[in-house]
């Protein structure tokens, strides 16, 4: 039976979960807020004109990894740098990689500190034949019952040698494996990318995951942009005859009889629906839903959603690649402007603490090393965020200043290459996306408590909700942050299955 289903949000979740519910033939209509979708995948001219930069997300390992994606057949061309990420630990050139080929790996860490290469080497080595089962275990609907027994079967007797891993912090993890503080540093620089301390537990698994995914599927990107994979999600989702209205908020769900009946628009249009799949997170959810949709005790918990990190995201429009002294960070995709492992703690334990990070740690993107479409000949883009706090007490320009002073330690020469900046704050990225409250590029804080069953809260962990016809999807929905469409999918999945269930017992 043909339903009318809106979607919340257009970013990728609501756009993965609409192409599959138009695909059943449902009848989807994708509302966004702001006046163009993707949410945080998409790009922009944002310095100057020629010049296109990935202004949320940028590396798209979870997308080539995710099982979401792999049916999908998104007309994309992809970047795969052969050296996935450089952690530069100076500005002498002392630097280790992640190359996509391990033995290249091993010959970095080796060099770094001896012994380091061979345990990586060993680690990659028992994990290899079970990347799939890992990846399924990791990127699936809770609970993963068959992948995580396909997972414990193949594993075996070292299933009890490894599970303490997804536990620890990325700081002890490295140390064990490595005997080496640099060598930690090159694991707990992963980290960075979620609001997680070296020194919080289970950011091991989450920076021992992102290198992983180094070796099995690189860390690419859509050639000309991130906004291609939002093109070719909506591309989809019109040949499936469903629409997506820009400069559209929701401003309500209305229920009836303790069901999904409409959506109400912020300028007043009412639109009647069977079912909604709702991509925002806990913050603005809240004002959408209608009395009495939730028992206390599940509204209680999503009041005290706690928000991680703030980001701030600078674009850069260079004259020229960045003079790293090392070769290998000249090449790579990515680069982790971390330092030494003290100092990737000190930066995030002060931006916990509320104070801007005296040398922050930088996400740093090369793209148009790779991708000639992203800048005129000879220039290069950039793009950089640090994960700071929601308000910080710096200015706009004080916080360039900060980071810049940082990139032109490792690299000195950067700032005359300079051409032009842009430079979002974290009220700058909640402003554009209020999913993304306090700039939290994550939409929650990824500490232990806010994972698994507790991502939301157990009520909806499996996108499915109390109010009967509302289902939930998105970065603060389990598994988590990232560009993956998981819980996009399992939505739609979840939002099918039900409905079957209510024709099936209709006709009876
Ligand atoms: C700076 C930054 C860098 C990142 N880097 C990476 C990376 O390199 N790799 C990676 O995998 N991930 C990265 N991420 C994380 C990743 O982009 C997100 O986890 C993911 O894109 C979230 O997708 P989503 O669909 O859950 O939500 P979003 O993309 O946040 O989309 C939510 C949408 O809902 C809309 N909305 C909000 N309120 C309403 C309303 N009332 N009515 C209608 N619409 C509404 C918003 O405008 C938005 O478009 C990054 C994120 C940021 C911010």
């Amino acid at each position: 039976m043909r339903r009318r289903i809106a979607v919340i949000g257009a970013g990728h979740h609501g756009l993965v979960a609409a192409v599959r519910l138009a695909a059943r033939g449902h009848d989807v209509l994708v509302l966004e807020a702001a006046s163009a979708p993707g949410g945080a995948v998409r790009s922009a001219a944002s310095t100057l004109p020629g010049f296109t930069h990935d202004i949320c997300s940028g590396f798209f390992p979870l997308t080539a990894a995710s099982p979401a994606f792999g049916d999908l057949d998104l007309a994309l061309d992809w970047v795969n740098p052969p050296v996935a990420m450089v952690h530069v630990l100076d500005g002498e050139g002392e630097e280790v990689a992640l190359h996509r080929d391990l033995a290249a790996t091993i010959d970095s860490l080796e060099a770094c500190a001896p012994g380091a290469g061979v345990a990586w080497g060993e680690l990659m080595r028992t994990l290899w034949p079970h990347r799939h089962a890992l990846i399924s275990a990791g990127l699936s609907r809770l609970p993963p019952l068959r992948d995580g027994a396909t997972l414990l079967a193949r594993l075996r007797s070292r299933a009890l040698e490894l599970a303490p891993m997804a536990l620890a912090s990325s700081a002890s993890l490295g140390r064990g494996l490595f005997g080496s503080d640099r060598a930690a540093a090159w694991l707990a620089g992963s980290g960075a990318h979620a609001d997680l301390s070296p020194q919080a537990a289970g950011s091991g698994a989450f920076s021992l995951g992102l290198n992983f995914l180094g070796h099995v599927v690189g860390w690419p990107f859509p050639r000309g942009g991130a906004g291609r994979l939002t093109e070719a999600l909506v591309t989809q989702l019109r040949e499936r005859g469903a629409e997506v209205r820009c400069a559209n908020a929701v401003a309500h769900i209305e229920a009836r009889r303790g069901r999904v009946a409409a959506v109400r628009l912020a300028g007043g249009e009412r639109l009647a629906v069977d079912a909604a799949v709702c991509t925002v997170s806990p913050g603005p959810l809240l004002s959408l839903l209608p009395d009495g949709a939730f028992p206390a005790r599940v509204k209680e918990r999503l009041r005290r959603w706690r928000y991680g990190l703030g980001t701030v995201k600078l674009d850069y429009a260079l004259s020229a690649p960045v003079p790293w002294p090392g070769p290998r960070a000249r090449e790579a995709g990515v680069v982790h402007v971390g330092g030494a492992l003290g100092e990737l703690v000190t930066s995030l334990e002060q931006a916990g603490d509320g104070r801007f990070p005296d040398r922050p740690a930088l996400v740093v993107g090369q793209h148009s090393l790779h991708d000639g479409t992203r800048a005129p000949d000879g220039q290069h883009t950039l793009y950089v965020y640090a994960r700071v706090p929601q308000q910080p007490e710096l200015s706009d320009d004080e916080v360039a200043e900060r980071i810049e002073e940082r990139i032109e330690q490792f690299a000195p020469g950067f700032r005359k290459l300079v051409l032009a900046r842009a430079i979002r704050s974290p009220a700058a990225i909640e402003a554009e996306n209020p999913s993304l409250r306090g700039g939290d590029l994550a939409a929650g804080s990824c500490e232990l408590d806010q994972q698994l069953l507790f991502r939301p809260a157990p009520e909806l962990c499996r996108c499915r909700t109390p109010l009967r016809g509302l289902y939930v999807a998105g970065a603060w929905v389990h598994p988590g942050p990232g560009v993956h469409g998981v819980s996009g999918r399992a939505a739609a999945d979840a939002l099918l299955a039900d409905q079957r269930w209510r024709v099936r017992n209709a006709v009876r």
